[in-house]
């Protein structure tokens, strides 16, 4: 059983027995549903695009504002579609109520692609079903250790990705340093705070990527101590 200190997260299409075995078997566990199940589902029932764009931002947001605001939309334009979402425990697929740590992973969009990959191997009788399985294993992460081996960059390439995108983003923000490690940021539409000890930010990116924001390279750009202040 895991501990409190790693605590595992599950992500699951919800298929018939999965919530009850995660239950049974992992207590401690965090339990997400595949927003991209839930999305489908959702469409299927409503059939409006605009409904679905509306489920995937309140699904998506890290700001309880954000998430109301887009709920009310919702109700406003088909409150049985209200009524369907309201149903589903919000903790477990809007980001903002998640407890766990799923670092933004809000599908099961790998594991449907592995199970792809395994497809036609579901004929074969067990022992060569799990001798398969192991030798396109073991293939997967061959290739990709080939792959990193020709990175030049620190971090991988998304984390290099998301942390030019967060410079760029930092333009637009205004830094003022409050305290040895409180930071305010601002931008026209909202003010945020940054404490880099805590390595706590109020618009909660870093504590659900753990890679810092806009707001984070906005404070960085103001301070001298730069690595010193953020453990980056
Ligand atoms: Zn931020």
């Amino acid at each position: 059983m895991p501990s409190e200190s790693y605590v595992i997260t599950i992500c699951s299409d919800r298929q018939k027995g999965l919530m009850q075995a995660v239950l049974e078997v992992l207590p401690q566990a965090h339990h997400s549903y595949s927003m991209r199940h839930l999305a489908a589902n959702f469409y299927s029932e409503f059939k409006d695009v605009l409904l679905k764009r509306l489920f995937w931002r309140a699904a998506r947001t890290l700001r309880e504002s954000v998430f109301k605001d887009t709920m009310e939309q919702i109700k406003a334009r088909n409150e049985n579609a209200h009524k369907w979402i309201s149903a589903i425990p919000k903790e477990s697929w809007a980001s903002f109520y998640f407890t766990g740590d799923r670092f933004d992973v809000i599908t099961t969009n790998r594991s449907e692609c592995f199970n792809a990959v395994l497809k036609n191997a579901r004929k074969l009788p067990i022992a060569s079903l799990v001798e398969h399985t192991r030798w396109k294993t073991s293939d997967f992460f061959q290739k990709r250790r080939v792959y990193g081996d020709e990175w030049r960059t620190q971090l991988t390439n998304n984390a290099e990705k998301h942390i030019r995108l967060a410079k760029e983003e930092s333009l637009q923000y205004v830094a003022y340093r409050a305290g040895l490690h409180i930071f305010e940021v601002r931008s026209v539409q909202i003010q945020d705070s940054v404490n880099s000890h805590l390595q706590t930010f109020s618009c909660r990116v870093f504590q659900t990527i753990e890679l810092p924001c806009g707001h984070a390279m906005a404070a960085i750009a103001i301070t001298k101590e730069k690595k010193s202040v953020f453990l980056l």
